[in-house]
């Protein structure tokens, strides 16, 4: 049962990383929240933004490493609003993509707890643009499909027949360590070797690096890179624009490493 006692809380949608990329609406209850929890993805720059008066609350996750389960971050968003708390939980991105956000808010739906959810900028949508990679585009792929590419031990039960199509961009979260399945699953269902591939490392951040390459090369020239997670993995022919929209000067920079592979924003 609500109670007039009772606080609220909000899910809230933190973006890939840049703090530019914050909605106004999150910004505003960083700002005014009681309690503030919070994911590793989420950066430093965007955690100096919450009100100094705010209890901050560290929930995780790292790959494999879920430093708070999240039956338990499900009971502590709960248990500050039964204390008449506004509780904010930031989370990268966008809260229902890839966010675990369904979860957070049946448990809070049953407990009667008032919700409400702030979507974010979602790394696809940010590292795509920062990388200068149109996710569609009229000539190139008139889809795009988000996908997991967290392989459970190595097993490929990915829907890799429906992720073979003409005109498709494929967009894979959590997919550094899997890359050389993907990469291997997508050439066996037909995909051709030389697809045009692009993996953002640390997206929208100062440290963003993209490493581009082909369906056959990209998991060698990934691994020699040394890049770190997060990243986000970007298949399909719009991968190709990169280049043009370099040459017309449409990102701030676009320096090539020696080989041509590795480019920083
Ligand atoms: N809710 C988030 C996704 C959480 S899953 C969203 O909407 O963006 C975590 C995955 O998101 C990472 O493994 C990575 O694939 C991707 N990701 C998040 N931030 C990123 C960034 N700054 N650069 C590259 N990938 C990122």
């Amino acid at each position: 049962m609500t109670s007039a006692a009772e606080g609220e809380v909000f899910l809230v949608g933190a973006g890939p990383g840049d703090p530019d990329l914050l909605t106004v609406k999150a910004l505003r209850l960083i700002g005014m929240a009681d309690v503030v929890l919070y994911d590793r993805l989420v950066s430093p720059e965007i955690l100096a933004l919450i009100n100094s008066g705010a209890e901050r609350v560290h929930v995780g996750k790292a790959r494999s490493n879920h430093s708070v389960p999240q039956h338990a971050i499900n009971q502590l968003l709960v248990d500050y609003a039964r204390q008449g708390k506004t509780v904010v939980r930031l989370k990268g991105g966008d809260p229902f993509i890839f966010g675990r956000g369904g979860e957070e808010i049946e448990t809070l739906a049953e407990a009667g707890i008032r919700f409400q959810v702030v979507p974010g900028i979602t790394a696809a949508s940010g590292c795509a643009a920062y990388a200068g990679i149109p996710l569609t585009h009229r000539n190139y792929a008139q889809s795009v499909r988000f996908v997991t590419g967290h392989l459970q031990d190595d097993s490929c039960d990915l829907p890799w027949h429906d992720l073979v199509q003409n005109r498709q961009t494929l967009v894979f979260y959590m997919g550094l360590v899997g890359l050389p399945v993907i990469a291997r699953e997508l050439m066996a269902h037909g995909m051709a070797p030389s697809m045009p591939v692009a993996l953002v490392s640390r997206g929208t951040t100062p440290e963003q690096v993209v490493v581009t390459g082909t369906l056959d090369s990209i998991s060698g020239r990934v691994e020699a890179s040394g890049v770190h997670a997060p990243t986000l993995i970007i298949v399909g022919e719009v991968v190709r624009l990169r280049g043009k929209l370099d040459w017309l000067g449409l990102r701030d920079e676009g320096v090539d490493s020696p080989d041509g592979t590795v480019l920083r924003r």
